[in-house]
């Protein structure tokens, strides 16, 4: 609590810290080829940092939890998140590279090639998280990361864990579904009953459905030009999550989702995002 008593609760993001160096080329570049890139620049990245730093712009109270680099490079990152109005009090140091994000943006076409190193960095226990005051959080986000750890620090939340599931298209195609439409409606017969479940799919936009079966799609919106979608799927859960936070129901969060990630892909990084 703060000093006048109230706190309004926040929302925490669970998962991954890292640097982002991203390239920014205007072809594809072939195997073996010397390439000149056309930008490089560094950011923060990390899909839990990169929607703690959306909703945070959007203006939520927002709280990032993970485990930081307690070297050089990894306090520019964890300023870069501080920057955005993210609080960040209860990260766990590691004396350890950051782990680092090599990213090749083809401005042709907005997409990104991602190559991850973890560099050894520790994970999150549900150690760690234990030690968190629960009743200061309205919402809390797990990134599907280290799960073993993660689904101990879920049964610590069970209240909340069962209420929204996101699900990514990469995990979607793993399971065969074709669609979002298909991810939603065949994952929401495998889900806890009372879970509303989620899928982004690219430029197709996402669906929902609701506990009790209602389908909900939302198309894209493409930006005048797509130029990075890095972060594209972080963008769009955190702007659910500002939705849902806010009464909008489900089909309202789905296009609050859509439009925001629609703005990010017409953009580099993730300043200015505004509902
Ligand atoms: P990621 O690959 O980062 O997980 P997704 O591809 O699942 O992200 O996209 C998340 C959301 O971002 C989509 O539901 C859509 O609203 C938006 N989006 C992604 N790519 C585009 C695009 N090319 N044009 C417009 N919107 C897009």
């Amino acid at each position: 609590m703060s000093a006048a008593g109230k706190e309004s609760k926040r929302v925490l993001m669970v998962g991954l810290l890292c640097q982002d160096i991203l390239n920014l080329v205007d072809h594809y570049p072939t195997e073996d080829e010397d390439v000149r890139c056309v930008n490089q620049f560094w950011q923060k990245g990390g899909n839990a940092a990169n929607s703690a730093c959306v909703l945070s712009s959007l203006g939520e109270t927002t709280e990032y939890l993970g485990t930081v680099s307690s070297r050089a490079e990894g306090s520019s990152a964890l300023k870069e998140l501080q920057t955005f109005g993210v609080l960040t009090e209860h990260v766990v140091y590691s004396d350890c590279p950051i782990p680092t994000s090599c990213v090749i943006i083809n401005t042709q076409t907005g997409s990104r090639t991602i190559i991850h190193g973890t560099r050894n960095m520790a994970e999150l226990t549900a150690e760690d998280f234990s030690s968190l005051d629960l009743t200061r959080y309205r919402w809390i986000h797990f990134e599907g990361r280290n799960t073993v750890e993660v689904c101990k620090m879920m049964e610590i939340v069970e209240d909340f864990n069962k209420k929204v599931l996101f699900v990514s298209k990469e995990y979607a195609e793993s399971c065969g579904f074709a669609s979002a439409k298909e991810t939603v409606k065949k994952l929401l017969q495998r889900v806890k009953k009372g879970c509303t479940v989620l899928c982004a799919w690219g430029d197709q936009g996402a669906d929902g459905i609701t506990p009790e079966g209602t389908h909900y799609h939302c198309q894209a919106f493409p930006p005048e030009k797509v130029v990075d979608t890095l972060g594209a799927g972080d963008t769009f859960n955190a702007a659910v999550i500002w939705g849902l936070c806010r009464g909008t129901g489900l089909e309202g969060a789905l296009t609050m989702g859509c439009r925001i990630a629609g703005q990010k892909c017409g953009q580099f990084g993730y300043k200015n995002l505004h509902s």
